[in-house]
């Protein structure tokens, strides 16, 4: 469109001399202008060609420009173009039809050019305007439109971020089953449910994986993920619609199983079902894994106060039934409840006397059968409990192995040991080959500081490796072979005596024995204790001598635990066991009563 251009104009009129003269001045001020001269072909026109303004000849033969007018608006595509009437002075001008019809205005003849101009002019700015008002319209429209989608469709992308933080915060990621946070919610509402109707019924299962740590040590974390998420699997096909598994965190995962029977019989076929189908292996990669899971189940009690404590509970039945091998499992009772109590209440009492060194050492002389003179002792950890009176070992041990504090146990009585042998070599009460025998758990045997440490003490009290024996089980050292030679070893280049404690009780594998630098053997208590007894065919007498034949054949003294009674010791020397320890001699003693026995 040029910049002086103002507008499409048809005209129409029948005469020739007005077309002329309008057409002429009309395109003189740049108006593009067409010229018709009846109705039939204005109409064809104005459907046709974008017009701006109609010049419309009132009195025309055939059509008149009335009806012209009442046509043009009658149609959607012409019905906005502006008409203005052209007639002549001597016609009779309906002025009142000409609006009716349609007309925007009238212009008489003879032609007044200014006016026509002006006319035509407003006219056309007032259409262009109207059009422009049009346009701004629908843009304002449609970007309203725009802006209403836009925010739709923000708010559609706030909910899905939404609901996928939801989701999250109620998911594992692993594994994408329900976490703790949901499975405490729906326990929330169950056990209120329970508590409402007193014959609805439900139970939680607690589920901890065998050797699971043993996968993820062994073969990472990356395989460890992939055999929990195949877990998990294996775990989903056995549950029935009526049932909600989620991950507790590591290889925890946890049941709940609605309108179980009162006495658990759902959750017992669940276990088994479960236990059943972990049996198969779980192929990863290139490589077949196995594991199988322990199961604590707690009967939903509607007294239970809070849904922590079912949790709790399920926890403390798992942990029985892991006590009593792999893939077993175990239904909560009350006991269990208590023992879970004491054992936490144990743990907590634990830490603190270790943190104050609370642990006394007792001694119990080791005496040469042959002579029967004191050659030695064994330190024996007791615990004066604050509560509890004077504790032995087999009470607070097991608890102090499973919270990983046996180590530390271990530690402080090789301290106290050695500083007590070092003070009765002062006094000239013990000759220099005089030992003390310590216990060394297996925590401990495998901790990678054990041999500084042990240095350590022995520079710091200025014992002789000589002096001190370290008693450890055969399942320790069996269990580690490899790591366990390399330990004794280093041991052994500082003059350390190495015993097996407890022998014939563990893996009792006498041919191995050649592999391990060690010193002695200590026959354990139980055979000792019926050695006299040869009711058995393999008699305790039998094995003992068997024993002792082999430590002879190996170079390896033999200590004899548990001994009670003179017929014991007299069976003992006969045999010619070089050692012997037993109430028949003397119960463990404090210090100061050793040194009484010593002297
Ligand atoms: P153990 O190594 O077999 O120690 C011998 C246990 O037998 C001691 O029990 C001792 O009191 C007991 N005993 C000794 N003579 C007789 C006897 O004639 N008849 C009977 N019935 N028992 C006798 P204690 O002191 O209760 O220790 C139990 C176990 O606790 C020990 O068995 C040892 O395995 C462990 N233990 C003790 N102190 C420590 C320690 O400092 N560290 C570690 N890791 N374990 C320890
Ligand atoms: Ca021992
Ligand atoms: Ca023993």
């Amino acid at each position: 469109m040029s910049d002086t251009y103002k507008g499409d104009i048809l005209i129409v009129d029948d005469t020739p001399e007005n077309l002329r003269f309008l057409s002429k001045t009309l395109s003189e001020q740049h108006y593009k202008v067409r010229s018709v001269t009846d109705g039939t072909m204005a109409l064809t026109v104005a459907q046709s060609a974008p017009l701006d303004l109609i010049l419309l000849d009132i009195k025309m033969p055939e059509m008149n420009g009335y009806e012209v007018c009442e046509r043009l608006k009658a149609m959607e595509v012409t019905q906005d173009i502006p008409v203005i009437f052209l007639s002549a002075l001597d016609d009779q001008l309906d002025k009142v039809k000409a609006f009716q019809v349609g007309g925007i205005d009238y212009i008489t003849k003879p032609f007044q050019l200014e006016e026509v101009l002006a006319r035509i002019q407003t006219h056309i700015a007032l259409k262009m305007a109207t059009q422009q008002i049009l346009a701004l319209n629908t843009d304002l429209e449609q970007r309203v439109k725009q802006r209403t989608l836009q925010l739709e469709k923000e708010i559609a992308e706030r909910q899905i971020a939404q609901e996928k933080l939801l989701h999250m915060a109620l998911h594992d990621a692993l594994t994408e089953l329900p976490n703790r946070t949901l499975f405490m919610k729906r326990l929330a509402q169950v056990l209120d449910h329970a508590k409402k109707n007193q014959d609805y019924t439900f139970s939680v299962m607690l589920l901890d994986c065998d050797h699971f740590k043993v996968v993820n040590d062994s073969l990472g974390h990356l395989v460890g993920d992939q055999l929990l998420i195949a877990v998990a699997r294996r775990i989903e096909g056995c549950l029935g619609p009526s049932s909600m598994l989620a991950r507790l965190g590591g290889d925890e995962f946890t049941i709940l199983l609605e309108e179980d029977t009162k006495t658990g019989q759902k959750a017992i076929q669940v276990a088994k079902r479960i236990q059943s189908e972990l049996t198969y292996p779980f192929q990863l990669g290139c490589q077949e894994n196995f594991t199988n899971v322990s199961v604590g189940v707690v009967l939903g009690d509607r007294n239970y106060e809070k849904p922590e404590h079912l949790l709790r509970d399920a926890d403390a039945a798992m942990y029985q039934a892991k006590a009593q091998g792999k893939a077993c499992f175990k239904i909560f009772d009350s006991a269990m409840h208590h023992h879970a109590v004491t054992r936490l209440q144990m743990e907590t009492d634990l830490r603190r006397a270790i943190e104050r060194k609370e642990f006394q050492v007792y001694y119990q002389p080791i005496i040469d059968l042959q002579t029967e003179k004191v050659v030695g002792c064994e330190a024996l950890v007791r615990w004066p409990h604050p509560t509890l009176n004077l504790l032995n070992p087999n009470v607070f041990l097991p608890t102090a192995e499973e919270a990983g504090l046996i180590d530390k146990i271990d530690i402080l009585v090789l301290q106290k040991a050695c500083s007590q042998i070092k003070q009765w070599q002062t006094q000239n009460v013990i000759s220099e080959v005089f030992f003390v025998s310590t216990n060394l758990s297996a925590q401990n045997f495998l901790h990678p500081d054990l041999v500084q440490t042990i240095e350590n003490i022995l520079c710091v009290t200025g014992v002789k490796g000589h002096c001190l024996k370290l008693e450890i089980t055969e399942n320790t050292i069996m269990k580690n072979a490899q790591v366990a030679n390399a330990i004794l070893a280093q041991l052994k280049t500082q003059d350390i005596i190495i015993s097996i404690d407890d022998f014939g009780t563990g893996y009792s594998s006498l041919s191995y024995l050649n592999n391990f630098p060690v010193d002695s053997l200590k026959i354990d208590r139980s055979f000792v204790t019926e050695i006299n007894d040869l009711s058995t065919e393999y008699s305790n007498l039998k094995i003992t001598q068997t024993i002792i034949a082999l430590a002879e054949h190996l170079h390896l003294s033999t200590v004899a635990e548990g001994i009670e009674t003179r017929e014991q010791l007299k069976k003992l020397q006969q045999l010619g066991c070089n050692y012997g320890q037993g109430f028949y001699f003397s119960h463990p003693l404090t210090a100061e009563k050793m040194l009484q026995f010593l002297g």
